[in-house]
């Protein structure tokens, strides 16, 4: 199969269906989207474990529908409500602590892993999905971020494929698909939508003052807390465009970003002829998920068609540099050395979840991670564990300035 993204081996080999599922994050709201699609289509799938994280009552209520043969939480208290919470008929094998993720990642019966935990808690389970040579639905975007050359190399090495849940590198994947066989080199840009938060159109002034509330309310898209922050800071499109010079073996200077606040187009490809190859679709993640777990199939979901009559205008804008400075720092810290993505992530991280505890404000996010850039000298992170120890460095020195 041809190699549409730079992670995927020479001779990408896709499982057949039934695919045996492992959903990492099978709690949250990626998860969820997901389990709608494995609902309504049976049929293509066993899943054979699902993991949540501190949600063990919610975790209960998957697995008394879907009845995986493993389930893996977080937190003894996560166990203890998941336990209470199952049939008397049904005993999954359960699994505790941060090393079960990894272990559902790379269970000899999964075909298939769905990477959607929050943050910088999956970069480990991806990689040993990736060791073990799985079929990966990647939306934990964090992975790459952290160690996006280590999953490179070892998806070589392992024959793993990684399929992209993110929406925007999901339709990049589609505009390259087909498109990229006679020559690599008629490929121009990628263009990145992004549909602005709900600060779009607001300056620093407003922003001075936004709660968490505010922040929390993304016009366009239903998601978990974290991502509806990074998006509100911009910060969401940083981590993106990173991702995509990893999916797509892309330098940074040639993935632009393009604020488009409907949220319809998800991205575009551009040749070098001028071509611009967009992707549109009803704002839903069902959409390109339902895509990557049934790749190279294509399954209906239960998201209404789009229709452009009613949408009516599409609007298309420069990001503002001034009032969301992430991206900039994203875009600056993958151009500077591998190490500074891994310190952007891990202070963005811990001013995320401040400011979601009320503890700073909207502003002090940027000022946070930019004071943590500024201190850092790029360190080798060749290894996992040095990626992991450099995360881990940051976390106790961002928090530390709090
Ligand atoms: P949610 O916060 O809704 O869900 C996160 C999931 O991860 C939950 O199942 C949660 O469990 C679990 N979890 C949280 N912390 C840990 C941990 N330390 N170890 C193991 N599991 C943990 O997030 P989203 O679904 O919104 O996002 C998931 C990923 O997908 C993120 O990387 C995000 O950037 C990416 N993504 C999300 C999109 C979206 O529309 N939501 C779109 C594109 C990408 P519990 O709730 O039980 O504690
Ligand atoms: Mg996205």
């Amino acid at each position: 199969m041809k190699s549409y993204i730079s992670l995927w081996p020479e001779k990408a080999q896709l499982p057949d269906f039934p695919r045996a599922i492992s959903i990492l994050g099978a709690t949250g709201s990626i998860g969820t989207s997901a389990l709608k699609v494995i609902r309504k289509h049976p049929e293509l799938f066993t899943v054979t474990a699902l993991a949540g994280g501190h949600n063990g009552t919610k975790l209960a209520e998957l697995c008394t529908e879907f009845r995986p043969q493993f389930a893996a939480v977080l937190t003894n208290q996560a166990r203890t409500d998941l336990m209470a919470n199952l049939p008397t008929d049904y005993t999954p094998e359960i699994l505790v602590g941060p090393e079960a993720y990894v272990e559902l990642a790379r269970l000899d019966t999964v075909d298939l892993v769905l990477s959607s935990i929050v943050g910088a808690a999956g970069f480990e389970p991806t990689l040993a999905a990736a060791k073990a040579g799985k079929m990966i639905g990647l939306a934990n975007k964090e992975s790459l971020v952290l160690g996006g050359h280590i999953i490179r190399e070892t998806c070589q090495k392992s024959g793993a494929i990684i399929l992209p849940v993110d929406s925007e590198h999901n339709a990049l994947f589609q505009g390259l698909m087909g498109h990229i066989e006679h020559s690599e080199k008629a490929l121009s840009r990628l263009i990145l939508t992004a549909s602005g938060g709900p600060f779009r159109g607001k300056d620093t002034e407003f922003l001075s003052t936004v709660t968490r509330k505010q922040a929390l309310a993304h016009p366009n898209w239903s998601m978990g807390a974290k991502i509806s922050i990074d998006s509100a800071t911009l910060m969401n499109k940083g981590l993106e465009l990173i991702e995509a010079c990893h999916l797509y073996g892309m330098p940074p200077s040639k993935v632009d970003v393009v604020v488009h606040a409907q949220s319809i187009v998800h991205s575009l490809v551009e040749y070098t002829d001028g071509s611009q190859l967009a992707h549109l679709g009803t704002p839903d993640m069902q959409i390109p998920i339902a895509h990557c777990l049934c790749f190279p199939d294509r399954v209906t979901v239960d998201v209404p068609q789009l229709n452009l009559a009613h949408v009516g205008t599409l609007t298309f804008e420069e990001p503002d540099a001034t009032a969301f400075p992430c991206l900039q720092l994203a875009r600056d810290a993958y151009a500077a050395s591998p190490s500074h993505p891994i310190v952007l992530n891990a202070a963005n991280e811990v001013a995320v979840a401040a400011f979601l505890d009320e503890t700073i404000r909207f502003l002090d996010i940027p000022a946070i991670i930019e004071s943590a850039l500024e201190r850092h000298s790029t360190v080798d992170v060749t290894t996992s564990d040095a990626v992991l120890s450099l995360d881990q460095q940051v976390r106790r020195e961002a928090l530390s300035t709090l």
